[in-house]
């Protein structure tokens, strides 16, 4: 603990929940703030979740993205970082409960408190479909689809069976959010450029990669000409798009998909597929059910808490919410809002201590949006233009570096996307182990039954596969 922790003086306690981009923006406006900050996290490190597929893919190790959180505030003086999973808000006696990794029970008084609890996966009350076709929010579950997805590859070596063949070789994603679109073109990066040299047995351009989307465009919340861009940027990648088609069914080998009717025919159909990636939907973390029924609040259909224009809880202005938890204003569930509502929490926390009651409400600064479809290609809505293609890419990477946390970070960024994207067409974190592999191929989510003979493989002659393509 810090001096001042320690000094015994019982100065305004502030808890802040959660170390994500609300979270941690809060804490460190509170830097200079005659406070006592504990920020608590079930995790230990601050995730950047918009390069979270680039651990997915293989080219950035996680190390890159997720600082360590009391590493990110060691200069901090009256902050201190803590490791526990927050189980109860206690509103009415002011504290927070927690449980530390060995399930120790840790109780935290507040004066203040700031609950940044971010955002979940959402199966759209498919919750068995988690099982087939898991998300990406945390790093675990980045590194599980890099496992995943190069397990299918070297599955697709070893079978000798075309048609297991191609199931290891389908690759499904589902929802073509910014997300979805990002990942869905690494994987076609992966199959098309990176991986088709380093096989033998198997032509990595044979794979199949769909992107379902249950609405009638790709990349939904931006500008037309930027979704049709990114739809032919993907087809010329060799992604197969489903508009307006919905994931209605899954199993350890198949989706069951529901698009357009065709001659008046309802469109169902099941697609054989071993990797299943979802990406279609968020909804809020429990906390914000928690704190909605503890304040008397209801939440919205996303799980989202209501707070007032100030991000108070309507009732107790001791507490905030912020980030991808709460609705404010209809701003939409991503980083930029989150970070200004976390700076915009500390100034109000310093302007309360320092006695002004007077305090604007939170004003959103819209700095655009943008995302990559594959190497070398993104589109950007920014500055009331937009851009596409080694244009939107630069400022992506410009302005995805510029936010991580740590010049480490961003040079071993840069270093890496340059050895990964530009001098080679590598992925330089693409491990997997024996033992790793034998228990994500067999488990039920995305694997196969053992195969009950031994097969043996005749490797196809080098000379007979295909080039890469683009
Ligand atoms: C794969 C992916 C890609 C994205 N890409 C982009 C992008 O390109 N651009 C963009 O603007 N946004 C992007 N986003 C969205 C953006 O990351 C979120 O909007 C942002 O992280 C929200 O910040 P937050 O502080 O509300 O939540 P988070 O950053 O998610 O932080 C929440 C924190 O709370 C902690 N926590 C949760 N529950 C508990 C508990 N019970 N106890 C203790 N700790 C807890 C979590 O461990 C986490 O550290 C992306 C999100 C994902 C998942």
């Amino acid at each position: 603990m810090n001096d001042d922790l320690e000094s015994g003086q019982q100065r305004h306690r502030v808890v802040v929940v959660g170390g994500g981009f609300g979270g941690l923006n809060a804490t460190r406006a509170l830097a200079h703030a005659d406070v006592d900050v504990t920020l608590v996290d079930r995790t230990n490190h601050h995730l950047f979740q918009p390069l979270l597929y680039q651990v997915a893919a293989g080219i950035l190790p996680p190390g890159l993205i997720a600082p360590a959180l009391r590493g990110v505030i060691k200069n901090q003086r009256n902050a201190r970082a803590l490791l526990a999973d927050v189980t109860d808000l206690d509103i009415e006696h002011r504290l927070v409960r927690a449980s530390g990794p060995d399930g120790r029970p840790l109780e935290l008084p507040y004066d203040t408190l700031v609950v940044a609890g971010g955002a979940t996966h959402s199966y759209f009350g498919r919750d068995e479909f988690a099982r087939y076709a898991p998300g990406m929010k945390t790093v675990e579950d980045a590194r599980h689809l890099r496992d995943q997805i190069l397990l299918a590859f070297e599955m697709a070596e070893l079978a000798t069976d075309p048609q297991e063949r191609a199931e290891w070789l389908t690759f499904i994603v589902i929802g073509a959010g910014p997300t979805g679109v990002e990942l869905v073109g690494q994987v076609a990066e992966l199959a098309h450029q990176v991986l088709p040299q380093d096989y033998r047995s198997v032509d990595t351009t044979e794979a199949r990669i769909l992107l379902l989307e249950g609405a009638g465009a790709v990349l939904g919340p931006f500008a037309p000409k930027l979704q049709q861009y990114t739809q032919a940027r993907l087809e010329k990648m060799g992604v197969e798009i489903r508009l307006n088609t919905l994931a209605v069914a899954m199993d350890d080998e198949s989706v069951t998909v529901k698009g357009p009717a065709i001659d008046g025919v309802a469109g169902e159909e099941t697609i054989r597929g071993r990797t299943r990636i979802w990406a279609a939907g968020v909804q809020a973390s429990p906390l914000a059910k928690q704190l909605a029924e503890k304040t008397g609040t209801e939440t919205d259909r996303a799980g989202r808490i209501p707070v007032n224009p100030d991000c108070t809880v309507p009732g107790h202005p001791e507490v905030f919410a912020i980030g991808d938890m709460v609705s404010l204003n209809k701003l939409p569930g991503v980083a930029q809002p989150a970070m200004q509502e976390g700076k915009y929490v500390g100034k109000v926390i310093r302007a309360r201590l320092a006695g002004d009651q007077r305090i604007d409400p939170f004003a959103y600064f819209d700095k655009g949006s943008m995302a990559t479809i594959g190497h070398r290609s993104a589109v950007a809505d920014a500055f009331g233009m937009r851009f596409t293609g080694w244009l939107g890419y630069s400022m992506w990477g410009f302005i995805h570096v510029a936010y991580l946390i740590g010049w480490g970070n961003r040079l071993g960024t840069l270093y890496t996307w340059a050895r990964a994207l530009t001098f080679s067409h590598n992925r330089g974190h693409r491990i997997i182990t024996f033992e790793q592999a034998n228990v994500q191929a067999h488990e039920g989510d995305h694997g196969v039954a053992p195969a009950s003979a031994p097969a043996s493989i005749d490797a196809e002659p080098v000379g007979v596969r295909q080039e890469a393509t683009g």
